[in-house]
């Protein structure tokens, strides 16, 4: 029991390396309509990290400036902590999530927004959110179900790249057809 418990630490580090941070950023195109996810699977761990524009997280990318705009900044904190509903693995591989992650830049406790002209200065913006789930029977992963397009209906299309222990391979999936193949 400790060998597998340790195991899922071990090779999510390899995974995270082979990925790093800086060499994904560096590809990333902000665009709207457009999220990357990096996806590994390494043992029984799989991890996600979610790049999204803010204009389809939230509709806007600028410090809240009502009531409104501030709730809709909750809710979309909301539904992307609330991984069982965008992230949908086929139920066999028994995958059970570990506290998700979520880095929202300038939306909370803004503070360089007070001399306003109504010139929108900052430019676009970018949220991550990072999943962890720990899977019984990863042999028996087939696919990942996106709820992601229905709560974000101006979310259109998720570059995928995705490392298994078959290798790094690009996916891209599309609100018409939201499911990440992972095994035929
Ligand atoms: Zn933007």
């Amino acid at each position: 029991m400790r060998l597998s418990d340790l195991t899922p630490h071990i090779t999510l580090t390899l995974g995270l390396l082979a990925i790093g941070p800086t060499q994904a950023q560096d590809q990333h195109a902000h665009v709207h309509g457009l999220a990357q996810l990096n996806l590994a699977v390494e043992g029984n761990a799989v991890s996600m990290e979610l790049t999204a524009t803010a204009y389809d997280l939230v509709g806007f990318e600028r410090a809240p400036r009502d009531d409104a705009e501030r709730a809709r900044i909750a809710d979309a904190r909301r539904s992307l902590l609330d991984h069982a509903t965008l992230w949908q693995f086929n139920a066999a591989a028994g995958c059970v999530a570990e506290a998700p992650v979520l880095a929202v830049p300038g939306a909370g406790n803004h503070d360089h927004d007070h001399d306003h002209d109504g010139h929108d200065h900052e430019g676009h913006s970018d949220w991550q959110a990072s999943y962890r789930f720990q899977c019984q029977n990863p042999a028996a992963l087939r696919a990942i179900d996106v709820g992601a397009f229905k709560r974000f209906p101006s979310l259109e299309t998720i570059d995928v790249q995705l490392l298994t222990a078959n290798g790094a391979t690009a996916v891209t999936v599309l609100s018409a057809n939201p499911r990440i193949t992972l095994a035929p």
